[in-house]
């Protein structure tokens, strides 16, 4: 037995992150704090304290369907914009507006259910599923008020189920 794995180094490579900052690397960020961003230096800031791996509930998600497999495309010049800044690698779809992660369109989305009143979350009319993704009025990509994550329909209305007795607390 012998000590090892003496470093600890992230592999993400850093240099190429730097080299490559897009017009709108500021706002993306921006978007995904509470506090104002507006220098390239506290985006960066950000992105380091923010590392693809930490709760998947926290990557921001394909608002075609909703995956979070969206990678930022290191466009240069404006012709890439043409179609948008991000690519979905699971669905191939260009925008460039990521869904806010899930965490944030809890946080953020009015209407989203409390998280602790499980017998009162909503359902897709469409598969029944409860994994529904809360739309906050930021989330420009998308126009109604909720998204299924399981069958990516979308809808204003739930379907709520709330068979034994209303919650009284
Ligand atoms: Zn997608
Ligand atoms: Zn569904």
């Amino acid at each position: 037995m012998s000590a090892q794995h003496a470093t600890g180094d992230a592999d993400a490579p850093e240099d190429a992150r730097h080299d490559i900052i897009p017009d709108d690397f500021v706002a993306s960020w921006n978007e995904t704090v509470d506090r104002e961003i507006t220098t390239v230096a506290e985006a960066l800031a950000v992105a380091e304290a923010a590392p693809p791996d930490t709760d998947p509930d926290d990557h921001r998600l394909c608002p075609a369907c909703l995956s979070r497999r969206i990678r930022h495309k290191p466009g240069r010049d404006m012709a890439h914009k043409r179609d948008g800044n991000f690519k979905c690698t699971n669905c191939t779809s260009h925008f460039n507006s990521p869904l806010p992660s899930r965490n944030d369109a809890f946080r953020d989305a009015a209407h989203a259910p409390d998280a602790d009143a499980e017998v009162l979350l909503p359902q897709c009319p469409h598969c029944g599923s409860r994994a529904l993704y809360p739309v906050p009025k930021r989330a420009v990509a998308v126009e109604t008020r909720w998204v299924c994550e399981d069958c990516t329909a979308r809808f204003n209305v739930p379907h709520r189920q709330a068979t034994l007795g209303e919650v009284d607390g």
